[in-house]
């Protein structure tokens, strides 16, 4: 079947005082329906860009390439019509729900006045879709909680409230940015766990965006890791974690916590910092941070330096670096012919 969404040679760039920042450099992707991709990768890396992009919600950034949902071209749509898409066709939670959430508003009021403006529904039609969708996702007693406001709500709750806003209006598409990010452990697993459960029952097509790989873990087919506007890696999530080839997943792989970890264990992370994009470096973003090319010899790290690696993708599994680790499954000349 062909992929519902669609990301061709993705480029979005801002202009700001200081000059264009390409936020998003060449990016390709496909969703399927019942399938979740996950882009992993730290703030900055382009990965909400991302998204806004295809929710046609790139404010006064030039985009460039083009994005298909369900073979329908949505770079250079009319506002109006993505108005419509968005709702019907694609919807996006986010990590904080009181920021899209209406304080004067009950949360039935909210979810039915949502399915009222995408579907014309008539008003007690819309109220009783929404206690309907606030069972959906899980919220005891939805009748009375439909009258309730969304501070009355605990984190958790409120999650739950936005998902089934996003999904009163039946999209196919839900990209979720950093929804359990504020999150406490458990409540975190117990939306993790809702998103996949609803996923599988309408066969959605799911964008889950985070910065954690154990987010990625749990809920995604696919993986796509982005570095400075760039994919890194991409494959499937089996993949990722039995073989990453990249560095960079390497390093975020290495700062998940551990079983075996002390309670108190400093959080490992990346020595380093992110990119600039403002004036990017000609060689591979990563090489400033990258333990393989410093540990490499003195031409092969110049070549880290001076030469951007291009995605290569042997057999589905997609990485964008000069030295790759070779699965243990694929002999190391396999790659490097590929490259
Ligand atoms: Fe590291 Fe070089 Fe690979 Fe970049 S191309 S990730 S610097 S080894
Ligand atoms: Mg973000």
């Amino acid at each position: 079947a062909a992929p519902l969404l669609s990301v061709r040679d993705l480029t979005v760039t801002f202009t700001t005082k200081d000059g264009p920042v390409r936020a998003v450099d060449s990016l390709s992707l496909e969703v399927h329906r019942g399938q979740t991709l996950g882009i992993v990768g730290e703030s900055g890396s382009g990965k909400s860009v991302t998204s806004m992009a295809v929710m046609g919600l790139h404010t006064g950034a030039e985009v460039t390439g083009s994005i298909t949902l369900d073979g329908r071209e949505l770079v250079g749509l009319a506002e109006r019509e993505l108005n419509r898409l968005r709702g019907r066709k694609m919807a996006m939670i986010f990590q904080d729900p009181l920021s899209s959430l209406h304080p004067y508003y009950t949360v039935g009021e909210q979810i039915a006045e949502h399915h009222r403006v995408h579907f014309g529904s008539r008003r007690a039609a819309a109220r009783q879709r929404a206690v309907e969708m606030l069972a959906e996702v899980g919220i005891p007693e939805p009748k009375r909680r439909a009258g309730e406001y969304p501070h009355q709500f605990s984190g958790g709750m409120r999650q739950r409230v936005m998902i089934a806003m996003a999904l009163a209006c039946e999209p196919e598409l839900l990209i979720a940015d950093e929804p359990t990010t504020a999150l406490d452990v458990t409540v975190q697993a117990q939306i993790l766990e809702l998103i996949a459960r609803i996923q599988q029952e309408r066969s959605l097509a799911v964008v889950m965006i985070t910065h954690d790989l154990g987010v990625i873990a749990r809920v995604a087919h696919e993986v796509l890791v982005m570095y400075g506007g760039r994919v890194a890696e991409q494959a499937p999530v089996e993949t990722v974690f039995a073989a990453p080839a990249h560095p960079y997943t390497q390093g975020l792989l290495d700062s998940l916590p551990r079983l075996d970890d002390a309670e108190d264990a400093p959080l490992r992370t990346i020595p380093g910092s992110p990119p600039s994009l403002l004036a990017p470096a000609p060689g591979c973003a990563f090489a400033p941070r990258c333990p393989r090319a410093a540990s490499a010899g003195t031409e092969a790290r110049e070549r880290c330096e001076r030469v951007r690696p291009s995605l290569v993708a042997p057999d589905g599994h997609a990485v964008a670096c000069h030295l790759p680790l070779s699965p243990a499954t694929a002999p190391m000349d396999h790659i490097w012919k590929a490259i």
